[in-house]
């Protein structure tokens, strides 16, 4: 009997819906859903091919155990449970609960990164514990909350379609969020397209506008236009009095950033930011949108209050088609950010407030102390202690830091001084599960039931399609079986299935700025087509898109929303004789996800991408190096060296290259800084040189 199961893309933060039908438990077809208010029946070809990934005969089948002869070996389950148990109880009785830590992703259900969160902390005692997340949203979620009290995206995918002006900055839509850019060409306003970025990327190809500033040079840039903006008096002085704090420091600020002054370092024309800022003050709905260009950076938080900025001062903010709009990365980082008990606590409350920890702890029935009254530390600095020996073991679950990790290079070193490392995952064959001494099986998502929540804040159901292969299991089951073999099952014994959890979670939200406890479970969110939060049992809009901050009041204490700035920084690792070229990194095909673990795996994705990594490098440099489209050429930077493709390529001006992140070569060269207040790292500007000297040319 044919059935047709609805579930949600597990790559990307857009958060396609597809319909699954199955017969006799084979997948006949998968293909989007046309009247889900995300995708409307559009897919990229990750999407597409979503299943096809889990087919791999890289799956880890069984847990697998390394050996004394140092290879991994099969065993049970049971085994597995045990050696972990002893492996990590033994590395905290002899150094601490301070010496073990997890590593996780924003891959998972939210259902799965709660209980993975309380298990650890809660249950196991640990206190160290952080996300991917934190390589491309802990930017966006700091400057939400610093300038509006609460991480809180507040646009809806139809302020795409209701703009008249759309300023990208460091986003490429048309590769990374192609769904999205889909609901951009649905807009029939006939809107302006501005792209900021240092490549004419595809998205800059379709812009009335390009700003090509110089890499990280954005902060600058939008302290200019702000200038520009309050010089001419384009701004919304009633919004600015009414609803926001701190304008008149920021006005000051600004007198330093006259588009000519900062002129050398964004190497913008004066004319053409006046251009842009006239563009803002004559638009009557302005959308703001960034990405990883500016959470990648040294300078990142401050650079997206920037964004902030300018929507607060022109009061392009609570209307339609307005708005700072962050759009998130992965496919639950939005969920990662509010459930995964990693750098706050469930809803977004604060792990170091007494009440807070109280109001956790009697919802999940357990006592205040079994929750940690300190933050731990973020990402950097678990691998800084792992490098240090004070951790000894890590859990690494759904993510791959072995090829992703900024500065990679430097990492090897640092995993083979643990004393045990986990690696949960759907393949043996990640980079890092290559280090492992032991590997979880886990089930992909097409193979497990949970939640996503999209950039837009909507919750979508990620629905069972398949079984699981061999003896791999659901993360949740995974976590509930470590509960019990740890000895703290019983403090979960309310966990029983998602749905379950996610009834916690949902408790845990009443009276949150994401309030979801009017949700009717998961079949009100099968039926609705997804629910954006808050979703409050009373005083809810049941529309189907909508908006926060329309009445103008924010999550701070007193309601405004802050203007938030500092002085701009020079990058960390600027170009000098040595490395003369600075290094662009980003994603660089629609047709491969970040590491390639999951679609680098399917036929039909490997046919529309490159195959090896390459450079993109301006058609002058090429010359001048005596490069032809399809050269080796040499990449090196202080960390080391790769041998890749030359892609000859006037996107890019002179004296920059661009490198796409899929690729393992890409991050032996990055330069490890990061923000001071998301500690994300800063993947998008290294100094790297090339050469060919030593290399022939392919012919
Ligand atoms: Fe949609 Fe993103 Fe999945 Fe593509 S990868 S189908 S854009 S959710």
């Amino acid at each position: 009997m044919k059935e047709v199961i609805r579930t949600t893309c597990s790559y990307c933060s857009v958060g396609c819906n597809f319909d699954a039908t199955i017969e006799d438990g084979h997948l006949l077809s998968f293909l989007p859903n046309k009247t889900y208010p995300v995708n409307l029946g559009k897919s990229c070809p990750k999407g597409f091919n979503l299943m096809k990934a889990f087919e791999s005969d890289e799956r880890a089948l069984t847990p697998m155990l390394r050996t004394g002869a140092g290879t991994l070996e099969p065993v049970g389950w049971e085994k597995a449970l045990e050696v972990f148990v002893d492996r990590f109880k033994g590395i905290r009785d002899e150094h601490g609960p301070e010496s073990v830590a997890f590593l996780s992703t924003g891959q998972m259900p939210m259902e799965e990164m709660a209980l993975l969160g309380a298990v650890f902390k809660f249950g196991m005692g640990f206190l160290h514990a952080d996300g991917n997340t934190r390589q491309c949203m802990a930017t966006a979620a700091v400057a939400y909350k610093q300038a509006f009290g609460f991480d809180a995206p507040p646009f809806s995918y139809k302020d795409f379609e209701e703009s008249d002006l759309l300023i990208f900055v460091g986003a490429n839509p048309v590769i990374a969020h192609p769904v999205m850019w889909n609901r951009v060409k649905m807009n029939k306003k006939n809107p302006r397209i501005i792209v900021i970025d240092p490549r004419k990327t595809k998205t800059a190809g379709e812009a009335a506008l390009h700003l090509p500033v110089k890499p990280k040079g954005d902060l600058d840039l939008l302290y200019a236009v702000a200038h520009v903006l309050l010089e001419r008096n384009w701004i919304d002085r009633d919004f600015i009095d009414r609803h926001t704090s701190g304008f008149a420091d920021f006005s000051n600020h600004l007198r330093d950033f006259s588009p000519k002054s900062v002129e050398s370092r964004t190497g913008i024309p004066p004319a053409l930011v006046e251009e842009l800022a006239r563009m803002i003050h004559e638009s009557s709905a302005v959308s703001l949108w960034w990405t990883m260009g500016v959470n990648q950076s040294h300078q990142g938080v401050r650079t997206a209050q920037a964004i902030i900025n300018i929507a607060l001062m022109t009061g392009n903010i609570g209307r339609p088609g307005t708005g700072p709009n962050s759009i998130t990365g992965q496919a639950n980082a939005m969920g990662s950010r509010l459930f995964s008990n990693t750098t706050s606590l469930f809803a977004g409350y604060d792990t170091t407030n007494d009440e807070h920890r109280r109001t956790i702890a009697e919802l999940l029935n357990i006592d205040t102390d079994f929750i940690p009254d300190r933050n731990g530390m973020p990402y950097h600095k678990i691998l800084e202690a792992v490098d240090a020996g004070s951790i000894k073991g890590l859990w690494v679950i759904a993510t791959n830091p072995a090829h992703s990790w900024i500065d990679r290079n430097s990492l090897y070193g640092k995993l083979d001084k643990l004393d045990f490392l986990v690696v949960q995952d759907l393949y043996t064959t990640t980079e890092t599960a290559r280090h492992a001494d032991l590997i979880l099986p886990a089930a992909g998502s097409g193979e497990k039931t949970g939640t996503f929540i999209n950039s837009e804040r909507r919750l979508g159901i990620v629905d069972k399609i398949t079984d699981p292969p061999g003896e791999a299991m659901s993360d949740f089951d995974i976590f509930r079986h470590i509960a019990d073999a740890w000895g703290c099952g019983d403090m979960f014994s309310g966990w029983t299935h998602p749905e379950a959890a996610f009834n916690i979670l949902q408790h845990s939200t009443e009276g949150r700025p994401c309030d979801i406890t009017g949700i009717a479970g998961y079949d009100q969110l099968r039926a609705a087509g997804g629910i954006q939060w808050p979703y409050p049992k009373t005083g809810r809009d049941d529309k189907t898109e909508r908006r926060l901050f329309a009445d103008g009041r924010f999550y701070t204490s007193d309601g405004r929303a802050r203007f938030l700035f500092e002085q701009s920084h020079d990058v960390p690792e600027p170009a000098d004789e040595e490395y003369p070229v600075e290094l662009l990194s980003g994603r660089g095909s629609v047709a491969q996800f970040h590491t390639q673990t999951r679609t680098g795996k399917v036929a039909m994705l490997n046919k529309i991408s490159p195959q090896k990594c390459y450079v993109e490098i301006n058609p002058d440099d090429a010359e001048a190096l005596g490069l032809a489209d399809g050269d080796d050429v040499e990449v090196a930077s202080r960390r080391g060296s790769v041998i890749v493709s030359a892609v000859i390529s006037d996107g890019l001006v002179p004296g920059q290259v661009f490198m796409p992140m899929h690729f393992e070569e890409t991050n032996r060269l990055t330069y490890p800084a990061f923000d001071p207040y998301s500690a994300e790292p800063s993947y998008k500007h290294s100094a790297v040189r090339l050469s060919v000297a030593h290399l022939k040319r392919e012919t």
